[in-house]
Order: structure tokens, then sequence, then C-alpha cells
């Protein structure tokens, strides 16, 4: 008999069994993989000597979580690594644009109108600091510095496409915070797709957008590691297949999705929980390729070589387009793609002079469609010559990309939509969205607020639900 059982081992879960622990519960995580992680893995995609990040590469939400930063994950092994600018974008000009370490550096490098424009956007939200991104990891109610967050909102709220056009006045600086904004796998014109850009380009800005060395794998060992040491207990290779599989504790936290949930409690839910969940809308997919290359990516621009994350998709009239199109049950002719270049910061993930490469679009949830010639051939159009360095390439799609991990339901790797709707009532319109009408049991995924992203936070607000609830128990 345990107090708390939590089922999955991505950053929420893992977030979810530190917190119970920490709070003086016996916890038992159980993660139907071999091994830990979830969202947060690095393996052997293509060929010995290569370490690739299988799912998250790039970690701003980490760097600003009130609960990773509660943890000293330094102490457990991760080294954070700042490429000396976060972001790139290359242009068909054969310029690229960039996001620097400060809103004024960037500004600066956008120059003119569109250098003041930037400024004007995003030096206000870089004064707010850590209280606006506490505002925005927090749990929904009661909301958290409600003034700030209502001023946030008047820009948030609008779509990307929107803010742009009215705030930002060059092709550039629209580019780059199109980009951005399209981190939201949803049209660009829908409501508070402007939020996602704010928040990522502000965050490149203030914390940075750093990879760990080794690998995301790295995070999820550093945070086992301290679960460990609180006592806690970790079994892998075990799928929960029931809730009836887990009556040996007092408090059960699921890292699942609405569907998961559904099979696991049967006919245990009824009623409105059940309608909403089974309303639950999932996002877009990915198709994701990881390449081992001989040589760095030979970027027309050289600015692209400063970053660790670069955005290939042009313009942003270009890049609303392909984000619209998985909406519609199609897959954009010139993909909106994002890269990560970890290698060239990391010198442990490939042998001497040779790379390592991660890219993915989006595409209709569950499509089946072979993505693999239209990015590749974004990366010619902006590093011309780039085929010719491929050594070996892994190649994941939506169904690919379910079957490693049943959390990414279609390919949709946010656990769900985060359309204006989802965003905040995550996944059904309750006080706590971390509790279920069954009695102990919660979910604590990023089906959750916040939402998507190695965070931890879904994990940390479900925690504090259990533990509000069990309190008077004790
Ligand atoms: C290609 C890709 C790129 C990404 N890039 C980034 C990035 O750069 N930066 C970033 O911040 N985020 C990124 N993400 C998103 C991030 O990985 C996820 O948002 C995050 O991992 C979600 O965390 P979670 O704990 O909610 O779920 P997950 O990390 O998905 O973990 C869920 C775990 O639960 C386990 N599980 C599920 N059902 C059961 C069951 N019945 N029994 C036992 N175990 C079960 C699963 O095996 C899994 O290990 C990326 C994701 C992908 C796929």
């Amino acid at each position: 008999m345990v107090d708390a059982i939590v089922v999955g081992s991505g950053p929420n879960g893992l977030a979810a069994a530190i917190a119970l622990a920490r709070a003086g519960r016996s916890v038992r995580l159980v993660e139907g993989a071999e091994t830990i992680g979830g969202g947060m893995r690095t393996e052997a995609l293509t060929l010995p000597g290569f370490a690739h990040d299988t799912c998250s590469a790039i970690h701003p939400l980490a760097l600003a979580s009130p609960f990773f930063r509660s943890v000293s994950l330094a102490e457990h092994g991760v080294e954070w690594i700042h490429s000396p600018a976060p972001l790139a974008h290359p242009l068909d000009d054969g310029t690229a644009v960039v996001l620097e370490r400060t809103v004024e550096a960037t500004a600066a490098g956008l120059g003119g109108r569109d250098g003041e424009a930037w400024l004007k956007l995003f030096a206000p939200l870089a004064a707010a600091g850590d209280d606006l991104v506490e505002a925005i990891l927090a749990a929904p109610f009661p909301p958290k510095h409600p003034l700030l967050m209502a001023r946030f909102g008047t820009k948030a709220a609008r779509s990307a496409v929107g803010l742009a056009r009215a705030r930002l006045t060059g092709d550039r600086a629209r580019a780059l915070f199109a980009g951005n904004a399209a981190h939201s796998m949803l049209p660009l014109d829908a409501a508070a797709t402007a939020s996602f850009g704010l928040v990522l380009a502000l965050l490149g800005q203030t914390v940075g957008w750093p990879l760990p060395r080794g690998g995301s794998q790295t995070i999820a060992d550093a945070l086992a590691s301290y679960l460990r040491s609180l006592g806690s207990e970790i079994e892998t290779g075990r799928t929960v297949t029931s809730l009836d599989e887990l009556h040996d504790a007092r408090t059960v936290l699921l890292d699942v999705t609405p569907r998961q949930l559904l099979a696991l409690a049967g006919d245990r839910l009824d009623g409105r929980y059940r309608r909403a969940l089974q309303r639950y809308r999932y996002g877009p997919g990915v198709f994701k390729l990881d390449w081992a290359l001989s040589g760095p990516i030979p970027w027309r621009a050289a600015e692209c070589s400063r970053a660790a994350t670069v955005h290939l998709g042009g313009t942003l009239d270009e890049i609303a387009a392909s984000e619209r199109a998985p909406w519609h049950g199609q897959t954009a002719p010139r993909p909106f793609v994002l890269v990560a270049q970890q290698s060239l910061f990391d010198d442990s993930r490939a042998p001497a002079g040779q790379h390592t490469v991660w890219a993915y679009c989006h595409v209709p949830n569950g499509s089946a469609s072979d993505m693999t010639e239209a990015i590749e051939a974004q990366l010619e159009r902006f590093a011309p010559g780039f085929r010719d360095l491929v050594l070996a390439r892994s190649a994941m799609g939506p169904v690919e990309m379910e079957a490693h991990n049943p959390n990414y339901v279609g390919g949709d790797i946010n656990g769900g939509a985060a359309n204006l709707r989802q965003l905040f009532l995550r996944p059904a319109a309750r006080i706590s969205p971390y509790t279920t009408p069954l009695d102990g049991v919660y979910l604590c995924s990023s089906s959750t607020p916040p939402g998507g992203g190695v965070h931890g936070m879904c994990g940390w607000h479900a925690a504090q639900a259990a533990l509000r609830r069990d309190g008077g128990r004790r």
C-alpha cells in the first residue's frame, strides 16, 4: 500500500510525484515504457554515436517554470547550454532575422521602424518579468496577478496575424513573430494565437531557449534521481489498462490524455464529465525527421549558425498558410519546419565534426503522409547542399509518434488542441481542472492547464489539488 500512485513519467508525472513525495507521501511512479521520460527522451535513432532527442529538444518553459526552479537539476546532472542566439529565421534574400537574448538586442538587429515596434511590444512584457510568466503557468483559478494578466490579455487574446499586422511594420519582424506563434499548432488567424508568439519570444529574450548537454533524457533522469532520493519507487514496463489495477493507493494521478482516461475508467465515469472528455479536441499531429550529418548545415545566412533553433517558413503569410492546412485535412506543400541543431553547441551529441539535426512540421491529426521530401526541400531552400551531408535519417509520423507514446493521440504532441476554449477549460469546465468526479483520481498531464511543453506545472498543480483534498484526512 502506498499513499499515491502516479501513472506516466513525463515531466508532469514526475513533477506530480515529486510534489507529493516532498509533502511526505509515499509514492510509486508507474511507466508503461521500458525507460522513463515521456516527452523527454534521447535515443540512437540513426547511427551509433549520434544521440537524438526523440521529442523535446529546447527548454525555455523548463527554465521559466516555478516547479523546475524549485529542483536543483544541476546536482542531478543537468547542464543547460545556451546558443549565442536562441532563434534564427532565414528568409529568401539570403539573410536571417534573429531573436537575441534581450529585447533591445533583437530590436537593434531588426533596426528602423521594425526595431522600434518590436521594442514597444516586448519591453513592457520583459519589465513584468517573473510575475507574468508565473501567472501564465499558474492554475486558472484563482487567477494570479489578475491586473497584469488583464493587460497581457489585450494583446495575447488577439490572433497572431492580427497582432503582427497591427503592431509590427515590416516583413522581417512579422515573420519572426509568426514562427513563434506557430508553436500553437493552430491557424494563426485564430483568437489567442498571439499569446504563443508573445510568450515564446519573451522567454527567448529573458530566460533563453536552452538545451541540456547530452539530450532531454538527462532532464528526465535528473527528476527521477531526485524523486528516488525522496524515497519514492519507480516501476517501468508496466502499462496500466484499468483504474482497478491501482487499488493499493488512496490517491491516483494520471499523466494521460482524456481518451486514455475514458478507457482506464471504463463505466465508472458518466454524465457531463464523460461527455466533455468525449468532445475533447486533439490538434494536428507532427511529422518528425532526425538526421545524422557529415558536417554542419550549410546555411546561406551565416546568422543561422548562432542559434540552436531555426524556423523555416519564410514570411508571415506563408507560415499562416502552412499552419491552416492541417485544420483542413491537408499537408502544406511548403510546410513551416522547426529545426534544432543541438550538436553545433553540444559536442556530446555526435562524433567529432559530424552533426545531429532534429526537425518537424505539423500535419493533420493521424495523417499517414510522408513529409520527408517537403521538409528536406525547405532545408535545401535555406541551406543548399544540405542533402549531400545526410548520412542517415529517421522518420516518425503521427502513427509512429502515438506508438512511441500513447499520449500523442494522432500525433498531437500537446495533449489536445490549445484553442481558446481548451487553453483554459482543459479538459473540461471545472474549478480545479485537475480533479475528476472520481474520488482520489486526478489528471496531471498536458491535457490540463497550462498545457503542452516541458514545464511540469500541470503535474505540480494536480499534486497541490490532491494534497488539498487529502490534507484533512491524514
Ligand atoms: C517531436 C516533439 C517535439 C517536442 N519539442 C518540445 C520542445 O522542444 N520543448 C518543450 O518544452 N516541449 C516539447 N515537446 C512537448 C513535450 O514533450 C510535451 O508537451 C510533454 O512531454 C508533455 O508532458 P506530459 O508529462 O504531460 O506527458 P508525456 O511527456 O507525454 O508523458 C506521458 C507518459 O505517460 C506514459 N503513459 C501513458 N499512458 C500510460 C499507461 N496507461 N500506463 C503507464 N504509462 C503510461 C507514457 O508512456 C509517457 O511516458 C515536444 C514533443 C514532441 C513529440
